[in-house]
């Protein structure tokens, strides 16, 4: 490792992680990234003073998809930092019209990406991929800084070679388990949003998480989050039961230090230094 890596590690932070809003950040020094900020801004300045950040220590922002539980505070935050926003034009174009962001993103703060294309800003590089989801758009995230490499991948609908790409290369995950099959066909949903779900372009659930993770574990896979757990239709519990037994029942062999957990939906997590 580098003494730049050892000295400015990437470090990772989640906000809130589900329907009520996402937000992750990144920091490598005193540079932060926002990764989507589907919290309130109120909320979320909160978190940022507790953990001895402030708003002028961001240089970007990151859109995965343009629905208000990834993108409610992002143009307020935009307005006030005056950081620029990168997500694809067709992201941008539905952030454009939706009616739950009161504020939009300023247009000379608008940056489009391609898929495929690498942005590097404050030593992190971040890679966008495609993911299939009922947005106008939506891309992953597969983040690299010195010898940490961190694949996000949240609301999607169906696994893609894509998608498996990004989790073989990284060594920390974030990747949706949105529901367990058996909650979701039992419970007190309607059966449109049963199927809306289900389908190719709404969410993973936790046996369709657990089978992507067993293709694509390795031996310098270090840290997976799950993320995007439904209130529902899931818990962290038998998110973390079914992965577990599914890589169990594959014979997948697990890294020696390999930790698996569920983000919280609601409240941030302790910052985590990707080694
Ligand atoms: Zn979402
Ligand atoms: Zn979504």
């Amino acid at each position: 490792m580098d003494l730049f890596s050892e000295q400015y590690p990437l470090e990772f932070i989640s906000f809130g992680s589900g329907s009520s809003g996402n937000c992750y950040v990144l920091r490598r020094g005193t540079a932060c990234i926002l990764i989507d900020l589907g919290i309130g801004i109120r909320a979320f300045k909160r978190y940022l003073y507790q953990y001895g950040l402030h708003p002028r220590h961001f240089v970007a922002a990151f859109v995965t998809h343009d629905h208000t539980d990834h993108v409610k505070a992002i143009g307020k935050f935009a307005i006030e930092t005056g950081i620029p926003v990168y997500s694809t034009e067709l992201v941008h174009e539905g952030m454009k019209r939706n009616k739950f962001m009161t504020r939009k993103v300023p247009e000379a703060q608008v940056r489009t990406l391609e898929v495929g294309q690498s942005v590097s800003v404050s030593g992190i590089s971040i890679t966008a991929f495609p993911v299939p989801h009922d947005s106008r758009d939506c891309v992953g995230y597969f983040v690299q800084a010195g010898n940490a490499s961190l694949c996000i991948a949240t609301d999607v609908g169906a696994p893609t070679d894509e998608i498996r790409q990004a989790l073989r290369q990284a060594n920390y995950i974030v990747l949706e388990a949105n529901y367990d099959l058996p909650m979701l066909a039992t419970g007190r949903y309607p059966q449109f949003l049963k199927d809306r779900i289900r389908g190719g372009h709404g969410h993973l659930s936790n046996e369709e998480t657990a089978e992507l993770l067993a293709q694509t574990i390795h031996a310098e896979t270090k840290h997976i989050w799950l993320c995007h757990l439904s209130e529902e239709n899931n818990t962290p519990q038998q998110a973390l039961k079914t992965v577990r037994d599914h890589l169990d029942k594959r014979q997948v062999s697990l890294p020696e230090h390999l930790v698996i957990e569920a983000l919280p939906r609601t409240r941030p997590i302790e910052l985590c230094r990707l080694e």
